[in-house]
């Protein structure tokens, strides 16, 4: 059987923008700090369209965060995690 613990985090979001490509921020769903990337940027990296990142942000296939300046970020993690369980090549270069 499953414990279930719920553990509040104080969502503190920490941006830090090393360049344009290479975006590190704090992913609630993760609970880790996470390689983030734009909408055009990620789906870029992962070879797909960015109406497919737009598609499985909205099946909550894919975590993403608003930024204060209302665009939104999406987890890598969670990008390649979905991409892995189609095509096992993509996340390479990461
Ligand atoms: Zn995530």
């Amino acid at each position: 059987m499953k414990k279930r613990t719920d553990i509040t985090i104080e969502t503190e979001r920490t941006l830090f923008i090393v360049n344009p490509e290479r975006i590190v921020s704090w992913c609630g769903s993760c609970r880790d700090e996470v390689k983030m990337a734009t909408v055009d940027g990620a789906a870029a990296l992962a070879g797909i369209s960015s109406l497919d990142i737009f598609r499985m942000i909205e099946e909550k296939r894919l975590h993403y965060i608003e930024t204060p300046a209302r665009s939104l970020l999406v987890c890598l993690n969670s990008l390649f995690g979905n991409l892995q369980e189609s095509l096992s090549t993509q996340g390479e270069q990461l």
